[in-house]
């Protein structure tokens, strides 16, 4: 691999920095994007997302774009938020003293009032909801002076939704140009029919990974309002310390169990490719942020992060000589199976099993499935257990050091915390354990204390 000040001659090592909503907000947060961009030459695949809050009790433009769509929709008056849109595109424009856009927002305008009168109009949801992105981009590379990257034409999906791998080849197609700024809008392609598609919300994280994958990115820089990842919520223990570097099968188990960072898809492209993502604070560019990364050295600490949420449930489930029972387990995960609920975790005992489940997922199914065992299984005994939190304390060094269960575990017992359930996979990424959701948080606490100095 190139060291950097060879790169910055030969052009050949690629930076994709994707800037999220809040980093595109005003005229102010584009220009602290603009020095970003132009402090590495090698940062020439800039993807955007569509103006984001100002404040906390401001409106997202896509947001807006979606009013307008089902106000529309409906043959109702959706003239506030179309206006609100038009205003702040135009308020950053006059800011940033380039020309205003016209076209594509009259376009939007003209086909929500196709479809307010049900005639034929291109205004699908999808394509309302990525106008902002649309929109977006067209200023940010007329400012920059960069070259718009029509995304819709590039990114495809196939007739199952998911990403159709040609889109690499057709955004490396168009992007080329060694000596080219290239800006990017985020969140959308076009399905088999030609239709425009988004991703799900938050999706302009995924172009960005996708772009980086088709260039051939030596790093994915993700621009949001924060500087990385915090090894624990913020909001349960005080100042945690930042996770400097974090694997993807790591952040994988973090982001499951509530940790909310990246959008989860957004990590396949790049780790499928080996791409590091590094995120990155535009109000804060110095700080190291969080880098995501393939392997690291986990010999130093023994744990990367915690996180944890509430509300699953458990079904115990007892029977007299259930180990000699062949397909009792089967036919427990059948019958939830057939109600389409999927479970977490099932620990088990040699006479009985739980099952813990989301409750998201377990809401409303929970009387017929009960139902059901009690009817296939007759089991000696059955309950639904109180709600339950789950707690991952995840690291991939875990496997290769002694006493981690034991520090956790010790530092449980200590905050007078009972443990109801535990549960490490194979894999020996993780510890995950159950509590009362009345002792949640000093859980975490206690296990963060127990880890982090
Ligand atoms: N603008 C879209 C949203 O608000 C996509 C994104 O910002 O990533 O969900």
């Amino acid at each position: 691999m190139n060291s950097p000040s060879e790169a910055a001659v030969s052009g050949a090592e690629k930076i994709v920095c994707k800037f999220g909503g809040t980093s595109l907000a005003d005229a102010a947060q584009i220009r602290k994007v603009r020095a970003i961009v132009q402090s590495d030459p090698r940062r020439r695949f800039v993807v955007v997302s569509a103006p984001g809050k100002r404040d906390k009790d401001d409106a997202k433009i896509t947001d807006l774009l979606l009013t307008c769509w089902h106000l529309a929709a409906q043959n109702l008056d959706y003239s506030e938020p179309l206006h609100l849109i038009r205003a702040r595109y135009d308020q950053i424009a006059r800011d940033l003293g380039i020309a205003p856009l016209t076209d594509p927002l009259d376009e939007a305008a003209a086909e929500l009032e196709k479809l307010a009168r049900h005639e034929d109009s291109l205004a699908t949801r999808d394509w309302m909801a990525a106008r902002g992105e649309f929109c977006h981009a067209l200023l940010i590379a007329e400012f920059l002076g960069a070259q718009f990257v029509p995304s819709g034409e590039c990114i495809r999906f196939d007739e199952e939704g998911l990403l159709d791998p040609i889109s690499y080849a057709n955004l490396a197609a168009l992007m080329s140009d060694e000596g080219a700024i290239y800006v990017v809008p985020g969140f959308y392609g076009r399905d088999q029919s030609g239709r425009i598609k988004t991703f799900p919300r938050g999706g302009s994280d995924i172009t960005g990974a996708v772009v980086s994958r088709a260039v051939g990115a030596l790093v994915y820089e993700n621009w949001t309002d924060v500087s990385g990842l915090l090894m624990a919520d913020p909001r349960v223990v005080e100042h945690p310390k930042p996770i400097e570097e974090v694997t993807y099968r790591e952040l994988r188990e973090l982001a499951y169990m509530g940790a909310s960072v990246l959008h989860e898809e957004t990590i396949f492209p790049a780790s499928q490719a080996g791409i590091p993502i590094q995120i990155k604070n535009t109000n804060a560019p110095d700080d190291a942020g969080t880098r995501i990364v393939a392997t690291r050295d986990a010999s130093d600490v023994g744990i990367v992060g915690i996180a944890g949420r509430k509300g699953f449930s458990t079904i115990y489930i007892e029977k007299a000589m259930m180990n000699q029972q062949r397909g009792f387990g089967r036919r427990v995960l059948e019958i939830l199976e057939t109600n389409g609920v999927s479970f977490e975790h099932m620990p088990s005992a040699l006479d009985s099993m739980s099952v813990v489940i989301g409750d998201e997922n377990f809401d409303g199914h929970a009387p017929t499935i009960l139902k059901e065992l009690e009817r296939t299984l007759e089991p000696d005994r059955m309950e639904l257990l109180p709600p339950m939190a789950l707690i991952a304390t995840v690291g991939e060094g875990m496997a290769l050091r002694v006493g981690v269960s034991g520090r956790l575990f010790g530092a449980l017992r200590e905050s007078g915390v009972n443990v109801r359930m535990i549960s490490q996979g194979a894999s020996e990424i993780n510890i995950i354990v159950g509590v009362s959701e009345a002792d949640y948080e000093s859980a975490v606490r206690a296990i963060y204390g127990a880890f982090v100095a």
